[in-house]
């Protein structure tokens, strides 16, 4: 190990957490992330290649991040994925969680047990599937639920993400805490942020996490409050007598801030130290100029000395208004 001091920020939070975009693509077209004709991909040499992206779980892994989440677009739309699991499942002091839209997993999931990856975050926003059709786009639900069956068999550590949406899927909040009666799954509840694609912005947000709580009581009044991690974004809640548990992330209304420990990567290789910035550094072009490790280290030493203290200085600092997709940012 580096002899380097662990990475912190300048409001001194550890940062441990890397959130890894591995590909702008995606094979679902949902509302909430982007419009129905899609983005304009990059092309391939754009993206960080496989290496670059091992390269940097690396170094930071040296800095001490101790768990990193490979998202997108959607992780098993870009071949090699599980090439580049097998790889940074060779590295010490590592979890490896992944977010996925649930529709390519059923070939993959024995592998991905092999390795010993067993955390995955699930997209399912709703457990109809017109209404999955409507926010998705695709006609995918069968899979997707099958296959997340097949995980909680399989043991999986399943957390169900359901972004809610005003008019869309207010009538999934009860049936998805229902859900965790029976199974074993921790149903996470978003707020909607307006990482889009379009550049629209929701002025007042309809389904807070004051309201999708508020919703829960009507029919689980005797739900508990669960005490939250450091670091965690999630509220945590539970209902008696239940499997899963419940949580509901703030994540328009940024009340976590203050324990962030989170680094993202984005599929085009920028580096950003809250969701809401618009990058701060370009990591690909950093890296092909052929810096050493030393260098990359203390480069992210300073980009994380330079950290806005909460989501809301960092779109203040933004030099333009929030127009990008989270298909390119990760989530
Ligand atoms: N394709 C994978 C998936 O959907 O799980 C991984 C990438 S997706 C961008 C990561 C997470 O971001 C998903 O849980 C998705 O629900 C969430 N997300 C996307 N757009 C969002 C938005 N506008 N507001 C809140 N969450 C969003
Ligand atoms: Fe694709 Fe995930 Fe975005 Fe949906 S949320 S369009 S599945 S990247």
């Amino acid at each position: 190990m580096t002899n380097l001091p662990l990475l912190f920020d300048n409001h001194g939070r550890e940062m441990s957490y890397l959130r890894l975009a591995v590909t702008d693509r995606c094979n679902l077209r949902c509302t909430y992330c982007m419009p129905a004709e899609g983005i304009t991909y990059l092309p391939e040499k754009k993206l960080l290649s496989w290496e670059e992206m091992l390269r940097i779980v690396h170094v930071l892994n040296q800095l001490g991040i101790r768990k990193v989440r490979i998202t997108g677009g959607e992780p098993f739309v870009r071949p090699g994925l599980m090439d580049f699991l097998q790889e940074l499942a060779k590295i010490e002091n590592l979890e490896i969680c992944l977010t996925t839209n649930g529709v390519l997993l059923e070939n993959h999931l024995d592998s991905l047990l092999n390795l010993g990856i067993k955390n995955v975050n699930l997209s399912l926003d709703s457990l109809d599937s017109e209404r999955f059709f409507k926010i998705t786009r695709r006609n995918d639900f069968d899979q997707v639920y099958q296959n997340l069956m097949r995980m909680i068999e399989a043991n999986f550590k399943v957390k169900i993400n359901a972004v809610v949406m005003h008019g869309m899927n207010d009538n999934d909040i009860l049936p998805l805490v229902k859900f965790t009666e029976k199974h074993p799954v921790s149903v996470r509840f978003i707020e909607e942020m307006p990482f889009n694609g379009s550049g629209l912005v929701e002025e007042k947000l309809f389904w807070d996490y004051r309201r999708i709580l508020s919703q829960i009581k009507t029919e689980f009044p005797q739900i508990e409050e669960v005490p939250m991690a450091y670091g965690e974004t999630s509220k945590n809640y539970h209902v008696p007598g239940f499997m899963g548990d419940v949580g509901i992330i703030a994540a328009f209304s940024r009340t976590f801030c203050g324990s962030c420990n989170r680094i993202r990567v984005t599929s085009l290789g920028q580096v950003k130290t809250c969701l809401y910035d618009d990058g701060v550094f370009d990591l690909k072009e950093y890296l092909r100029l052929g810096v050493s490790d030393e260098d990359l280290k203390n480069t992210m030493i300073k980009i994380f000395g330079e950290r806005p203290k909460d989501g809301f200085e960092a779109e203040n600092n933004r030099k333009g208004v929030i127009n990008e997709s989270m298909t390119s940012i990760g989530g």
